[in-house]
């Protein structure tokens, strides 16, 4: 069983001595929340439905709620793995009027044989085939407890994706035979009815032909020239007519027998080893680079191809074009760098001063590609594996909103590649991705909450269910209530915000709400895809909270969910980042700050100018250190990393659930010793101790850092005398722990060993709260090491917000 990192192994920095004295220690439960009074498990709720709200009691007028600053909404994973769920073999009923799904919600008249919707009050019928519904004979829809509930919808099953391998052979040597050694392991481990294909980039772009024995045969586009869609399909269908589908030609037959009918793109089992010896023979590209000059790399050129070759061979039909890069793009129109090795990559800082020329401009280019992409339903995944970037920043819109998979590591010879990788083609046991494809998200809700957005690996699609639905002002991808998920995986997380109406706001009909279920109000999140086995699903989750009086502010606050509060708020965040010119980190830093000094004010208890009467409730004991480390986490400092590196961590975020956001968030800090078993300990200098062993999970990377004391005997070989079994078996439990945690995730993290005062303890001290910094070091930090940084320290940062927060 694995070990699940919850809110209990998370130590409450403030219960430290080290990390100074705490605003919340002294805080007593207020008469509301008196004795025995827990924070509710919101973690057990999600493990139900897969779904989690920051607010779970909603204020009932707008203006209030826009006083609880962190805003509403929802994390939903939508293929969550939940064992319990039914899974029922036909369509489900729909509301005719909000298109709703029969849920456990809806009232049921069985002497009329008729059902209210509780979204829109809506009277229906049932259909002919439910007509001996009873008390005693309900369909699984409405049983109480299935608030998820699957159908299996009553459709063929369809072919797995095609895979169209996009390959850098602008690689060096070693790299190359790496990457192609991944490559004919992965064909290995494909299904033999999906139809491949692969496509060479470098100084020119190779179309490889599979359905011809004779020779190797390919079709070559020059790199550094744009072609439009037309020209792509022109160039590669010309010659043989027959093949290219014609307009409108795949619909009529349904399924992609035009796919099938490609030169480019072919069942495994008829070209397995014609496609296995063309990656054998596979070289380098024979146009070498120039003195002091980077090759030409065509990436650009390379994906558009690929884009437009599955649009016009499989449209509509799962497929995944997979680039493989291993370097910039200086070529052609994705082109991020030019060739002469003088001129840098641009860094945040070059972007921030408008110094990024290529920028803009390789944007657009994939943006254009995105869209063709989202609109025949396929996706991007890039496997980005270079020390230098490659331009994923520019081109991170093709995968962000087709749901394509996302690695960056520094080689294509390295695990974190090598295992992600091979992890996509698993199909079964815990470590399966359940990699879906074809998704379509929607969202319902009752009529006094408006969806405001999304923010994920989703495309927006135009729909408005009813007039009234979405919020004026969007956050994420809004202005609809559906989105589209072109490949989703088990562990795709989606964050929905709503925006709470004044009640009654609602355009109101005729109907009106039925009494009790008036202080209720209702989300639905229907999703349907096509899952690995081939089978089309519709997963619909309907859940229900309450409302309150906006003034009480206590009833408001009990239904507080501080982690998913911080997960939402590090995706709005980060959108803002993206997609806002002058959200810049200073300025990002400042809205966090604001905002959660507004978040104490409303929910802290105090009087006025008087910091050290500040408490907040429960609730919200552990948000400001998650708030703390937001601002310092590589999300919002992004200066200290590569503009790719940023697009990669956020890129990763938009797709996480709620604990393993916070992760990336707040790492989480594990210490090994003789003295008990594992322990969780404060992220904080203070845990560093000769004689400890700790484990740091980044969520990208997992560092095991090794004491001084534990490292010389390391070194001395101890573990490997008899009499120290016990050293060797404390050495031992971190690894495997560390293990366990990237046989997990995906992408697999990198993976840290190192001691203290080594080179790499960088990686665990970067991340540790700076109690004792240089200028505090002369307060007995002891055994600590010292962090070198004018970063603030938990400590001070707690005593600006109680001042703050208390100021009249
Ligand atoms: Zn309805």
């Amino acid at each position: 069983m694995a070990r699940m990192v919850t809110s209990a192994t998370r130590p409450h920095q403030f219960s430290s001595k080290a990390a100074g004295e705490s605003l919340l220690d002294s805080c007593p439960p207020s008469a509301e929340h008196s004795a025995g009074m827990q924070t509710p498990d919101w973690g057990a709720l999600e493990a139900v439905d897969g779904v989690r709200l920051s607010w779970n009691v909603w204020p009932n007028s707008r203006m209030e709620a826009q006083k609880c600053v962190v805003p509403f909404g929802a994390l939903v994973t939508p293929r969550k793995v939940l064992p319990e769920m039914p899974v029922v073999p036909y369509d489900p009923v729909r509301c005719k009027g909000c298109a709703a799904c029969l849920n456990p919600y809806a009232r049921v008249d069985f002497n009329a044989k008729l059902w209210i919707c509780p979204f829109c009050y809506t009277r229906n019928h049932f259909p002919q085939h439910y007509a001996s519904i009873s008390e005693t004979n309900l369909p699984a829809e409405l049983f109480p407890t299935y608030t998820t509930i699957e159908y299996q919808l009553q459709r063929p099953a369809a072919s797995p994706p095609a895979y169209m391998f996009v390959v850098d052979v602008c690689l060096i040597e070693e790299e190359l035979g790496a990457l192609k050694q991944s490559l004919t392991q992965a064909l290995s481990l494909l299904p033999e009815n999906a139809s491949v294909g692969l496509i060479t980039y470098g100084t020119h772009v190779h179309v490889h032909e599979l359905g011809f024995d004779e020779c190797p045969k390919s079709y070559v586009f020059r790199g550094s020239k744009e072609f439009t869609s037309q020209q792509i399909q022109d160039q590669l269908f010309r010659s043989t007519g027959g093949a290219r589908p014609r307009p409108g030609q795949q619909q009529t037959n349904g399924a992609a027998v035009t796919g099938h009918q490609s030169k480019f793109l072919v069942p495994l089992a008829d070209c397995e080893f014609q496609l296995t010896s063309v990656l054998e023979e596979l070289s380098r590209d024979s146009f070498s680079a120039l003195p002091d000059c980077r090759p030409a790399r065509c990436t650009g050129t390379a994906v558009a191809v690929a884009a437009t070759l599955l649009a016009s061979s499989v449209s509509n039909t799962p497929a995944r074009a997979m680039l493989f890069v291993g370097g910039p793009a200086t070529d052609g129109g994705g082109q991020v760098v030019g060739k002469e090795l003088e001129t840098a990559m641009r860094s945040h800082k070059d972007i921030a001063k408008g110094a990024a020329p290529f920028m803009t401009k390789a944007t657009k280019y994939y943006e254009t590609v995105a869209t063709q992409l989202c609109t025949n339903g396929h996706c991007l995944d890039v496997f980005a594996c270079s020390l230098d970037q490659v331009g994923l920043a520019e081109m991170k819109v093709c995968a962000e909103k087709t749901g394509g998979m996302v690695v960056l590591a520094e080689s294509f010879a390295n695990t974190v590649f090598k295992t992600s990788f091979a992890r996509m083609f698993t199909t079964e046991g815990e470590d399966a991705l359940g990699v879906s494809s074809g998704g379509v998200f929607e969202v319902i809700t009752s009529r006094d909450v408006k969806t405001a957005g999304c923010v994920g690996p989703c495309a927006a699609l135009d729909k408005k269910t009813l007039p009234g639905a979405i919020a004026d002002v969007p956050v994420g991808s809004g202005g609809t209530t559906a989105w589209k998920l072109c490949s989703l995986s088990n562990d795709t997380s989606l964050a929905v915000f709503f925006e709470p109406a004044n009640r009654g706001d609602g355009k109101d009909g005729t109907q009106t709400a039925p009494q009790q279920q008036s202080q209720q109000f209702f989300l639905q999140f229907v999703t349907m895809c096509t899952v690995p086995s081939g089978e089309t699903r519709l997963r619909v989750t309907t859940t229900t909270r309450r409302w309150t009086e906006g003034a009480n502010v206590n009833d408001i606050a009990a239904g507080f969910d501080q982690e998913a509060g911080a997960a939402l708020i590090a995706r709005q965040l980060t959108w803002k980042m993206e997609t806002e010119d002058e959200f810049d980190c200073p300025a990002a830093t400042r809205w966090l700050d604001r905002s959660l000094i507004r978040l104490c004010q409303r929910f802290g208890d105090y009087r006025k100018d008087d910091p050290a009467s500040f408490q907040l409730m429960p609730q919200f004991s552990i948000y400001p250190q998650f708030m703390f480390n937001l601002r310092r986490s590589q999300f919002v400092q992004v200066f200290n990393n590569s503009p790719d590196e940023t697009a990669y961590y956020r890129m990763i975020l938009w797709r996480e659930n709620v604990l393993n956001s916070l992760v990336m968030i707040q790492p989480t800090l594990m210490a090994y010793s003789f003295n008990g078993p594992p322990e969780p300990v404060l992220l904080d200098v203070c845990s560093i101790a000769p004689d400890r062993i700790l484990v740091l999970d980044a969520y990208f990377s997992v560092v095991i850092f090794h004491g001084q004391t534990i490292a010389q005997w390391r070194k001395a070989n101890y573990q490997e005398q008899p009499e120290h079994e016990a050293f060797k078996q404390l050495l031992e439990a971190p690894k495997a722990d560390a293990q366990e945690i990237l046989g997990r995730r995906f992408p697999v993290p990198r993976l840290v060993d190192c001691d203290q005062h080594g080179s790499q303890a960088r990686f665990l001290l970067a991340k540790l709260n700076p109690s004792a910094t240089y200028n505090s070091a002369g307060m007995g930090g002891g055994s600590s090491d010292i962090i070198f940084t004018d970063d603030v320290s938990l400590q001070v940062f707690m005593e600006h917000l109680k001042r703050l927060a208390v100021a009249s």
